[in-house]
């Protein structure tokens, strides 16, 4: 790292590509010479308009998003997103599936519970949410309008390899996405809905991405609050109202970024070798560190894992931020560690994480 940073383990906000933050520091103050910073600019003005232009075309190559879905740059997190779901595509009476597969669904699926019917026709709660179910087992509700998914369970660390057909009377797989968004290529056209906050791998918090099929748009419920009408940003090409414009910019950044590295294909690679190294440690300690998830469905992104001795884990991320690794504490709900490793997480960052991981055990083995 450069100067003064640490290796920083965030599950989001996040760390961000280094040569983003300094192409960003380097046109802080002035934008490109419009004079103006881009904090400063007019979200309608033709500066602001051609970040964003080029935000949403350079998403749509990395992803390879079908002409027949919008993409909309909104606000208020992909929490927002668990009740604009149902109130886009549903009637209250609507039936739908979730598969929880960790806490992330749990509250989305909590969440629909005020604006359609949903059900949980599986969850992996009582397994403390290290699998993911196969497939052919679920039993769909054939009437359901839309199964809901959480590609990437950032407190448990529980990956999506592939996804469940919906077998329902939509077809509508919905999926959040957050945290493990542009990490790897995915077949968009699988999805109905597909949706992310920025703060994990694309950007800063501020900004929630959301990839939606056309025709699902322009069907909200009465009472839908304008900000949450689909139709409403489609046809303002998201803007609508003022928009997250700083979050937006930045996200085109990394979005600029990921294509120059060589696309979701390379970013993937490079994912899978910072994971795996992270993987074997663990699974090469002799139990010394642990790690719940069923390996199949482990997580590219956020890696949870334990002490044998649970009693040393604070002093294993007290030791682990003096050397310049930080917010390696797991989430309140699970203890122990989680180490999120996203696109912006170097090898480096990795390898020196292994390391302290084998110098830690042999000093307390
Ligand atoms: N979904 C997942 C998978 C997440 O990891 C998070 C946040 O960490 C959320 C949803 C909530 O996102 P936000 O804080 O943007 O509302």
């Amino acid at each position: 790292q450069e100067g003064d940073r640490v290796f920083n383990f965030a599950a989001g906000p996040a760390t961000l590509p280094e040569k983003v933050l300094l192409k960003a520091q380097s046109e802080l103050y002035d934008w490109r010479g419009s004079g103006m910073s881009v904090m400063e600019m007019s979200h309608r003005g033709k500066e602001f308009k051609s970040i964003i232009e080029k935000a949403e075309s350079d998403l749509r190559t990395l992803l390879n998003i079908p002409q027949e879905y919008s993409v909309l740059f909104l606000q208020g997190g992909a929490t927002t997103q668990f009740a604009a779901i149902p109130l886009n595509v549903c009637r209250p009476e609507d039936p739908v599936d979730f598969l929880v597969t960790g806490s992330w669904g749990d509250k989305a699926y909590k969440e629909a519970q005020k604006y359609c019917n949903p059900k949980v026709i599986w969850s992996g709660k009582t397994e403390k949410y290290t699998k993911i179910p196969s497939f052919e087992d679920l039993k769909q509700n054939p009437d359901a309008k839309f199964l809901h998914i959480c590609a990437n369970e950032t407190i448990h660390g529980v990956e999506f390899k592939n996804y469940p057909i919906p077998n329902n009377a939509t077809g509508l797989l919905i999926a959040d996405m957050s945290s493990n968004f542009c990490s790897k290529p995915v077949d968009v056209s699988k999805f109905g809905i597909i949706y992310a906050g920025a703060q994990k791998n694309v950007g800063p918090s501020g900004v929630t991405i959301v990839i939606v099929r056309k025709d699902l748009i322009g069907n909200a419920q009465e009472s839908t609050p304008v900000m949450l009408d689909y139709k409403i940003h489609d046809e303002n090409n998201s803007l609508y109202n003022t928009p997250p414009c700083y979050c937006i910019y930045m996200c085109g950044l990394v979005f600029d970024y990921l294509l120059e590295l060589g696309g979701l294909e390379e970013v993937e690679k490079m994912n899978k070798k910072k994971a795996d190294l992270l993987y074997n440690a663990i699974d090469g300690s002799n139990g010394f560190y642990r790690c719940p998830v069923e390996k199949s469905v482990r997580s590219l992104m956020n890696v949870p894992f334990t002490l044998e001795k649970s009693e040393l884990e604070a002093e294993f991320v007290k030791e682990a931020a003096k050397e310049q690794m930080v917010q390696l504490k797991g989430h309140r709900s699970v203890g122990g560690m989680r180490a999120s490793i996203y696109n912006a997480m170097p090898l480096a960052g990795v390898e020196k994480l292994v390391a302290f991981m084998k110098n830690f055990q042999a000093k307390h083995a």
